[in-house]
Formats: structure tokens, sequence, C-alpha cells
């Protein structure tokens, strides 16, 4: 697909499908830009199909990575199986068609972040490749070393770079920031994170603010901050900016827009070649002028990065752990290893991955019946 090089499923899942007693198909050239041939297909008994059009017709389950388009969900029915990202929350058009359709779907989003479920859990291994590639994006166009160095021909700083939100993404940022010698401030609303921060080597970032650091909603996730919350964090912000070279803001809240948290005034008094990478700019960013999409420099020479395609930029990487997590759930729906879906909505997992079900909209699943 145009702008997306993953895939769902690699010669090796492939494989593995096969010994849960399924028949596996490709659509020609749809592994190519992901480093997957046809032919390492084929070696691995996977049978070429011509068009899109045959494959959904053909196939009975359609593994995918982005969500579906209108014209793709219309040629579901009864008896198939779709397994993808689907964005369900602002996807009410493709579930009606699903449920038009009598089609099955599960939305990868939707897995549970659960232990038991952490194989199938693709937000968190895309989250993962996005945050480490954010530093690489960002070193890239960042015209000084990471590192610091003392060199015959003189001394040269370490950079300084924050991250904004310690969740999956930040994580993997602070840890390949790290790696490279920078020198890594982290800031969360997530009290609880502070320790994982600091056991990665980078420090985290305290407010001065008298009731505790504490934004954490149940699950793990973030719930948006009080105002004087939000000013604090934001005069903290602006007394760091002068100093960073770089900035990643991966800062989310569950079925919210994402927060501004850095402004333009933190973008002015920013030096010359420094670079933000916006993580959250699919949600709307956590930036004050990033684009979706593309990569702007400020009057004053800071270049915002908004790009939402992070895991596809490490195509092969990220089609391996994404098909690995599609091939978990496909086992999890195969319990006899038979070729034979068994689709149990009594299954915590599989119950709130499913958005559409045998004519019904399934969205947005009941509580967790264990957390
Ligand atoms: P996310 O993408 O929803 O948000 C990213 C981070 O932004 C979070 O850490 C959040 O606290 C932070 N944030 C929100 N508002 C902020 C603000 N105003 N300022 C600064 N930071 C802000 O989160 P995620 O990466 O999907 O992970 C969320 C949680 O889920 C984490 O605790 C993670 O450990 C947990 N998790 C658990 C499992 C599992 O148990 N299977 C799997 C994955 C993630």
């Amino acid at each position: 697909m145009k702008g997306e090089n993953r895939v769902a499923m690699t010669p090796d899942s492939a494989r593995q499908l096969q010994k849960l007693g399924y028949e596996c198909l490709i659509e020609k050239g749809a592994g190519h830009a992901a480093g997957f041939d046809d032919a390492a297909y084929e070696a691995a008994g996977v049978t070429v199909i011509k068009t899109a059009a045959a494959l959904w017709k053909e196939a009975d389950i359609i593994a995918k990575v982005r969500p579906p388009t209108e014209t793709e969900l219309k040629r579901l029915n009864k008896g198939k199986t779709l397994i993808s990202f689907f964005n369900p929350a602002e996807n009410e058009k493709g579930l009606e068609i699903a449920r038009e359709k009598g089609a099955n779907v599960i939305a990868m989003e939707m897995v549970p972040r659960i232990s038991r479920a952490q194989k199938m859990d693709a937000l968190s291994s895309m989250a993962n490749i996005a945050g480490y590639r954010a530093v690489i994006e960002a070193g890239n166009n960042f015209g000084r070393f990471f590192t610091g160095q003392v060199t015959a021909a003189g001394k040269v700083p370490p950079a300084k770079v924050l991250v904004v939100g310690a969740g999956v993404a930040g994580l993997a940022a602070i840890g390949a920031a790290v790696s490279l010698g920078a020198i890594v401030y982290a800031f969360d609303v997530r009290p609880e994170v502070a320790e994982q921060v600091e056991s990665m080597g980078a420090e985290f970032v305290y407010l001065d603010f008298e009731d505790d650091q504490d934004g954490a909603e149940t699950g793990g996730y973030a719930k948006p901050s009080s105002p004087e919350f939000r000013e604090a964090q934001l005069a903290k912000f602006r007394e760091l900016a002068p100093d960073m070279d770089i900035v990643i803001t991966t800062a989310l809240i569950p079925n919210q827009p994402a927060p501004i948290l850095w402004t333009k005034d933190m973008i002015q008094s920013m030096k010359r070649g420094s670079v933000i990478v916006d993580l959250a700019a699919e949600r709307g960013g956590n930036v004050e002028g990033t684009v979706k999409d593309e990569k702007i420099v400020t009057d004053n020479g800071v270049t915002i990065i908004g790009y939402t395609d992070f895991p596809s930029r490490m195509a092969a990487q990220a089609s391996q752990l994404y098909a690995t997590n599609i091939r978990h759930m496909i086992s999890d729906l195969t319990p006899n290893k038979d070729g034979q879906i068994v689709h149990d909505m009594e299954d915590d997992v599989i119950r709130s991955a499913t958005v559409a079900y045998q004519g019904e909209i399934t969205f947005p699943p009941p509580p967790l019946k264990v957390q």
C-alpha cells in the first residue's frame, strides 16, 4: 500500500500459521518493501495471488496492517475474519460496513494491555519501534554528535535530549538516546515511571508542585492534568527549553486529543539546529505547530518532525514483530490447531479486540473480567 511498507505476514510467520493447519496466501509484491520478496514466500509454502481483490475473495482470514478502506471492507462477507488495525473509536463507517457484511473484525489496537496478551500487543511492538526511530530521525536532522567527545580538534559537549511521556515509545526513545551517549531527561505525569527512567540512565524531571506528580489513571494510562498541574509542567518546560538540543514528545491520553505541551514560545527559545520529534502527531500533536506527516523548520532554525509512519520506516523489523503479534492472535483463535477458527467471545482478549461479530458491532467492549 502507498505510504505503508509493513506487511502482516512474513515467510516465517507463514510457516507457523501452516503448523496451525492453515493454507497461506499473499498478495503479489505485498512484502517487497519490507524486504520479503514473492520467492521467499513461495519458498515458505505460501501461494502468491496476483491481485488484492482475488486475495480477499479467496481468503477466510485476512490479516492487514493499516485500517481497511471501504472498498476492502465491502469485499468481506459472513464467514470471513479481518484482523488489522482498525481505529474503531473513529471508524463508525467501517464498523457499519463490517456489521452489514456480517464479517468478524479483530482490531489489533483493542488487544487489552494484560500480561497474557502481551504477545499480541501490536500497539506496544510498534510504539517501541517508533520511539527508537524517533531518536534516529532526530539524529539525522541534528548536525552534531549525541555523545560528548574530547578530541585533538576540540571538545564537543554531549547533546541534551528531553523525552516527554515515558510510556512504551518514550522508554524506547530514552534507551536509544542514552545508548548514543546523550544526556537524557524525561518527564511523565505518572510518577511510577520515574524509577524506570532512572534505571535506564536518564534523569527524571520533577515539578515544583505541592500535590504529588500523579496523573495516573487506572490501567497504567494517564488522565488529563488539572490546569494547575499543567501550568507547573509548562513552566518547567519553559525553563528547560533553551538548554535542550532534542525534544521527543510521546504524551497521549486514551480517547482524547494529544495534550499540547511544547508551545510556540518554548520553540522560539530553543537553539538554532535543535530538533523536535512529535510522536503524537497522529492524534493532533504535543507540539504547537507540528504538521502531520511533515518536517518543518521554524524561523529560528528548529526542525519539527511530525511523521506518523515511524514503524513503516523500519519495515522489515516492524513486519516481523507485527506478523508475530498477528500469528499469536490467530493461534489463540485456533485452539485445536486444525485450520479452523474458534471465535470464542468468552475469552477476554478475543472479546476485547473483536469490534464486529456476526452482524453486530461489538465495540466498545465490556470491562475486562480479569485485569
Ligand atoms: P500512551 O501511548 O497512552 O501514552 C504515552 C505516555 O504519555 C504515557 O506514559 C502517559 O503517562 C504520558 N502522558 C500523558 N499525558 C502526559 C503529559 N501531560 N505529560 C507527560 N506525559 C504524559 O502510553 P503507552 O505507551 O501505551 O503505555 C501506557 C501504560 O501501559 C504504561 O504504563 C505501560 O507500561 C503500560 N503497558 C502495559 C502493558 C502490559 O501490561 N501488557 C503493555 C503495554 C503498555
